[in-house]
């Protein structure tokens, strides 16, 4: 049996390693990146921490599976009646077909922002960041007016939380003088983490305060411009702008939407099975499924996939999709983060406990204990490297 998977990421990357334990099934991966990402780290990431905790490269996840062959490209269209796929270098034939292309950044039309706002979703993105705060003090010598923050979900609470004390790093780094450095965190909605309890939001913005971050929220993005930003009618000088909000569903979907039925976010509707069409697939990000966006339900969906699959190749019935809860933590500075699981809720340095055990079964859904552990420690690491050496391969 052949089964094509196109993503690389963590409902692609776990739906292969759980098929490959049947040796009779040959699984092809179509990614257009060489690396597993691993999302919830980037934020440590871009604030100087080991960039080995959050790009993985699949070759050597897959390395001991010779029954996985993996092809870079980057696929644009599909046709399922003739079962093909076109990417941007060749056509494959597919027989079974899981998707699992992940979210892509949108800046909702607001003006500037794709020209003046730096992200954090990619090495790329990380890379281009450094690079101008380490120019700004570096070459420069000066300390931004302002750093702000676009976006109060757990990716822009996380950043704010521990931006200070990198940039603390990176000015005593240079020799500037002792002082204090203003961050700002903007939110549209009424409270940051809208996604927790109003009590989550709470402790998470208490934090950030404590941490020296202002906090904005009920505060509308209108545009972006060398000076900085204009915000509900207000602008903020600042030459460094972060933005973490905004997410849309991969737009190859859009692009094939005779194929798909999208609800109206433009997630794929999938039956029981997760199914869009027969032998399609559609998984994590992807699907319209109610925790969808969140790796831990990637994760879940690529296991039900592929182990449906194996049950249906057995002659077993497939089972019907059920949703998996494993709560959400969000660090928020050094040794302090917040989890919350239904009614159950930790702070402090028992939910950094919470993150640091959710990192390494992270990292152990597609890595061996050993290297999970690794892999998680290189990221307690803080290095001050310069950004051109912040290579995806060394
Ligand atoms: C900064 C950030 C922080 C996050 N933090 C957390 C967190 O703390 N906890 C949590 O639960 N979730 C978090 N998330 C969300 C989580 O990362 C996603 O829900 C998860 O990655 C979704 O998995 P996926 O397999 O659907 O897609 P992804 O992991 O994004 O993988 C998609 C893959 O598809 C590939 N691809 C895309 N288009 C194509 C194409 N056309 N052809 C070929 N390949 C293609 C990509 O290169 C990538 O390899 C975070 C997300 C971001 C951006």
């Amino acid at each position: 049996m052949n089964i094509t998977i196109v993503g690389g990421g963590f409902g692609g990357v776990k739906a292969a390693l759980e098929l490959a334990k049947d040796d009779s099934i040959k699984i092809t991966l179509i990614s257009a990146n060489r690396n597993f990402v691993y999302y919830p780290s980037l934020y440590s990431t871009a604030t100087g921490h080991d960039h080995k905790e959050s790009w993985v490269p699949l070759e050597f996840i897959f390395r001991t599976h010779p029954n996985i062959k993996v092809v870079y490209d980057t696929i644009s269209t599909i046709n399922p009646d003739r079962k093909t796929l076109t990417g941007k270098k060749l056509r494959y034939h597919y027989s079974k077909l899981i998707l699992a292309l992940g979210s892509v950044t949108t800046y909702f039309g607001i003006e500037g922002l794709d020209h003046y706002a730096y992200g954090i979703k990619s090495e790329s993105e990380i890379r281009a960041l450094q690079k101008h705060l380490f120019r700004q003090m570096g070459d420069e010598g000066v300390i931004d007016k302002s750093y702000v923050i676009i976006g109060g979900g757990p990716t822009g609470v996380e950043l704010a939380g521990a931006l200070g004390a990198y940039l603390q790093r990176l000015r005593k780094f240079f020799g500037l003088r002792e002082q204090k450095i203003h961050i700002t965190l903007v939110e549209a909605s009424p409270r940051v983490l809208p996604r927790m309890s109003k009590a989550a939001s709470k402790a998470a913005v208490k934090r950030l305060r404590n941490l020296g971050v202002k906090v904005e929220t009920n505060k509308m993005v209108q545009s972006a411009s060398a000076e900085g930003l204009m915000v509900s009618g207000k602008p903020i000088q600042t030459q460094t702008i972060i933005w973490t909000s905004g997410v849309a569903n991969a737009p190859f979907f859009k692009q094939n939407a005779a194929h798909f039925e999208l609800n109206p976010r433009g997630k794929v509707v999938v039956d029981d099975y997760l199914q869009a069409r027969q032998n399609i697939f559609v998984i994590g990000d992807n699907a319209d499924t109610p925790l969808s966006g969140l790796a831990q339900t990637a994760i879940h969906d690529g296991v039900f996939v592929a182990r449906n699959i194996l049950r249906v190749k057995n002659g077993e019935k497939p089972r019907t999709y059920k949703t998996k809860n494993l709560g959400v933590v969000v660090p928020i500075g050094h040794n302090w983060s917040i989890y919350e699981r239904g009614t159950i809720r930790l702070t402090g340095a028992l939910g950094a406990f919470m993150r640091d055990a959710a990192d390494i079964v992270g990292h152990h859904d597609i890595l061996p204990m050993g290297h999970a552990i690794d892999t998680w420690r290189a990221g307690m690491r803080p290095r001050l490297r310069i950004p051109e050496d912040l290579s995806a391969t060394d």
